[in-house]
């Protein structure tokens, strides 16, 4: 590691190697400093260890975050088209899946590989293991100072990529937050996203005897809603859905679920009642759904008419059942939190950063990138993209 650089980047996942090719692309002498032992260990294990590193719909409304217009900058200066060219160029096979995520036909480790020698063709240095003591600002110069504990590093810019509280085994560090509270950043709540949920007593159980099933539905919480496959799982729901609500889920907010987003249920047993009275409300539903999952909300929905044919079953009856099938609202206990969670939601408040360049309003050289910013995307590709482009905005402030 030299002593002088002209920008130190903190953290070597997704948005700080991309910051540093790119920024070494333009010229820039740039270090990573990297606390564990290698690069993009996020990225290695992501989309299942195919890496969904771009998705081909990007659009703004793809992303949390309470200022809604400022992800457009740096996502208009760097496209889903961008990262796509580079991963053509380095040869990395590719294919789509539902709705435009892109995934590597081969490995997640291409994208590292493919970052990594970028970043080596621009001579960036990358320093592992590297523990970071104290970052000191120096009013007078306009330079940072970064004792670590392979010696001290200066430059006049910092760019904060240090990413979110996820997957707790990586020992991922809140240090992004703590340096923008130090230099009088605000930063907003931070929880786990893109998560499955846990529930307690009766719906644990019944989830749990459930768990492996997969079923098409929809799920809302307020405003949003979102529809894929649903999972049933030992400790209560996941699968995309679940996981895409989340991001917009807060602790003790009801869901409502719709189990068969395709059927309007109440009309579907006037129907059934009407031209096959004599069946179990079981037997017409098993033609829509999982056998099992039938069972099981019998006994939960209407266990006293589970014997009874559909001739005896009331409107009023007819109308509850049918309801909950297609608006069951249910309080999940909570999520199952960082240890399995994609992303943490909430970070360095945007207000406080410029959307161009995502250098801090009020400090300068000082710059936060990637997932450590209070902008989460959905599933789907959404986070790799901003992780990219957030990213190449920083980059080109960096050399200008
Ligand atoms: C299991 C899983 C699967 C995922 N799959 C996908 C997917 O398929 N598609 C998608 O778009 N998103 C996916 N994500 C989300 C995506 O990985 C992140 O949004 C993205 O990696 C964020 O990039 P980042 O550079 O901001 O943070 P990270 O990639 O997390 O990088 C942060 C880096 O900073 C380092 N660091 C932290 N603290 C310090 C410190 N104090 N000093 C020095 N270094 C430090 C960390 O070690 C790490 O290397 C997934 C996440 C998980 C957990």
């Amino acid at each position: 590691m030299k002593k002088h650089y002209d920008a130190i980047i903190v953290g070597g996942g997704a948005a700080g190697l991309m910051c540093a090719w790119q920024a070494g692309l333009l010229g820039q002498r740039v270090v990573v400093l990297e606390r564990s032992k290698k690069i993009g260990r996020k990225i290695l294990m992501s989309g299942g260890g195919r890496c969904n590193f771009t998705n081909l719909y990007v659009e703004p409304e793809n992303f949390v975050c309470p200022n809604p217009h400022f992800v457009k900058s740096a996502l208009s200066q760097y496209t889903a088209w961008d990262f796509i060219g580079s991963v053509q160029a380095h040869g990395i096979a590719y294919h789509e899946r539902d709705h435009g995520q892109l995934f590597c036909d081969d490995k997640a480790r291409d994208i590292v590989n493919m970052l990594r020698s970028e970043c080596d063709s621009v001579d960036v240095d990358i320093v592992l293991q590297c523990n970071i003591d104290e970052i000191k600002h120096d009013a007078i110069n306009q330079s940072y100072a970064i004792r670590t504990n392979q010696g001290t590093v200066t430059s006049n810019a910092v760019v904060m990529a240090t990413g979110g509280l996820s997957i707790p085994y990586m020992d991922p560090t809140p240090f992004g937050y703590e340096i923008a509270k130090q230099f009088s950043l605000n930063v907003l709540p931070v929880r786990a996203s893109l998560v499955p949920y846990t529930f307690t007593g009766q719906l644990k159980d019944m989830f749990a005897r459930l768990s492996g099933n997969a079923v098409p539905a929809e799920i809302k919480a307020g405003r949003n809603s979102f529809r894929e496959a649903l999972l049933f799982t030992h400790r209560g729901l996941s699968g995309p859905v679940v996981l895409q609500i989340s991001n917009y889920w807060q602790q003790s907010d009801p869901i409502h679920i719709d189990l068969l987003p395709d059927v309007a249920m109440s009309d579907f047993l006037h129907n059934a009642k009407r031209d096959q009275p004599k069946n179990l409300a079981r037997t017409v539903i098993a033609q829509l759904m999982p056998k099992s999952m039938v069972l099981e909300f019998e006994t939960l929905w209407w266990p006293d008419f589970q014997d009874r044919p559909l001739a005896d079953w009331s409107n009023a009856q007819i109308e509850r059942v049918g309801n909950l099938f297609n608006n069951w609202e249910i309080v999940p206990a909570g999520t199952e939190g960082y240890r399995t969670a994609e992303v943490t939601l909430g970070g360095v408040d945007t207000d406080e950063l410029s959307s161009k360049t995502m250098e801090a309003k009020n400090q300068q050289g000082l710059y936060f990138i990637g997932e450590v910013v209070d902008v989460t995307g959905h599933l789907g590709g959404f986070n790799f993209q901003w992780a990219w482009s957030s990213a190449y905005a920083c980059a080109h402030s960096l050399a200008t």
